[in-house]
């Protein structure tokens, strides 16, 4: 039986993670922070907490002696680091303590893989952001990097200590570029669950309107189960290697928030434009959404669309979610969440 470490258990991505490592028999340890109060809505609702397999252990990425202490102390053949301070916006009012855990805190794994077990395997989640403005469409491995904030910064040198430590020292380091990837577990500081949350109390008449700020920016969108199903096969290869995870389909965030209000059984017609554009509900007449130039960030990322032919080629990793069946996955989530009267 395999024994993996998931950094970020208390995340999207490390719940779904979890949940498919332990249905492959893996025993896993998750790591979550230590905070006033310890957070584990996500794998309460995947029905994994409590289970025999996952052991939940206190870690925090940026300490360099607890990483080499977890390593040892748990003899994991695999490490998934899913930890990050990884909102982009916080970024910007946080840079510093965004840099020393979504960049240095990776280094901390790296030295400890290095210092206890060489042998050991270490998946770095990577990100589209590290692409800002970017240099080709759509992007692959290949594509060079411009980061736009200091989220992307961060995850940029992440990324190539990373690839330098597998190129120094034979470290089995290997990075999943990840296109935006989202899910009812989604946080709802992020703009897809922003809007199917508001989407839902809208509907449920809890929320008169939803604000929001760069409609334009475009995404690629998959759904966040597929993409960690990618995760495990990258540190199943042969080789320690590079891949973008993306779904090939880029839409913008007034798409989204079209397709999710049609979710909900409303029909918005876009009005107005620039910081003046509003969504109004066809049937009431009600503006629905509008912008709040407060939610612009100093800089942008226009537009992510990625390739990932060659996880396809290699891996035999595709995703299979359109995104409209991931929109309704999510506002028929936050429908029920609000309606039995809460919202993570
Ligand atoms: P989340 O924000 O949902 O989860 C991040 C996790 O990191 C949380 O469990 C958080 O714990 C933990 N964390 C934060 N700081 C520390 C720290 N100092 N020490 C230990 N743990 C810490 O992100 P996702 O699950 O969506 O994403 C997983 C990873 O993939 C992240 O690294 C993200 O940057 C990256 N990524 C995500 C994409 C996406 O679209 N979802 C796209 C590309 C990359 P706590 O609950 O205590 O805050």
């Amino acid at each position: 039986m395999k024994t993996a470490i998931v950094t970020g258990i208390t995340g999207q991505d490390g719940a779904y993670l979890a949940e498919l490592l332990l249905g492959k028999g893996y025993t896993v340890y998750g790591t979550y922070r230590r905070t006033s109060s310890v957070n584990f809505w996500r794998i309460a609702e995947l029905g994994i907490e409590g289970h025999a397999n996952l052991k939940l252990v206190e870690y925090d990425l940026t300490d360099l002696s607890a990483s080499i202490r977890l390593l040892q102390s748990t003899g994991a053949t695999e490490v998934y680091n899913l930890a990050a301070q990884s909102f982009v916006g916080v970024s910007f009012d946080q840079p510093v303590t965004t840099a020393e855990i979504t960049g240095i805190g990776p280094l901390n794994l790296l030295e400890a893989i290095r210092i206890v077990n060489p042998a050991i395997r270490f998946y770095q989640a990577s990100t589209s952001e590290m692409f800002g403005k970017v240099q080709a469409i759509p992007q692959t491995e290949t594509t060079p990097f411009y980061p736009r904030s200091p989220y992307g910064v961060a995850k940029l040198y992440a990324h190539w200590i990373t690839v330098n430590y597998r190129e120094s020292y034979g470290i089995f380091g290997s990075s999943g570029i990840l296109f935006n990837h989202e899910s009812p577990l989604r946080g709802r500081e992020f703009v897809t669950r922003k809007i199917t949350d508001s989407v839902a109390k809208i509907a449920l008449g809890k929320l008169d309107c939803l604000e929001l700020g760069n409609l334009d920016a475009k995404r690629d969108w998959g759904f966040a189960r597929e993409y960690v199903e990618g995760m495990w096969r990258i540190l199943q290869a042969d080789q320690p290697e590079t891949y973008v995870l993306a779904t090939n389909r880029t839409e913008t965030v007034r798409d989204f928030v079209a397709m999710a209000f049609k979710a909900a059984g409303i029909i918005v017609e876009f009005r107005g434009k620039d910081e003046g554009e509003t969504a109004v509900n066809t049937a009431s007449g009600r503006t629905v959404m509008r912008i709040n130039p407060a939610f612009h960030r100093p800089a942008e990322v226009d537009l992510l669309i990625g390739d990932p032919a060659k996880a396809k080629a290699e891996l035999g990793w595709e995703p299979h979610t359109s995104l409209e069946e991931l929109c309704r996955m999510m506002v028929e989530a936050d429908l029920l969440r609000n309606r039995a009267g809460y919202s993570f």
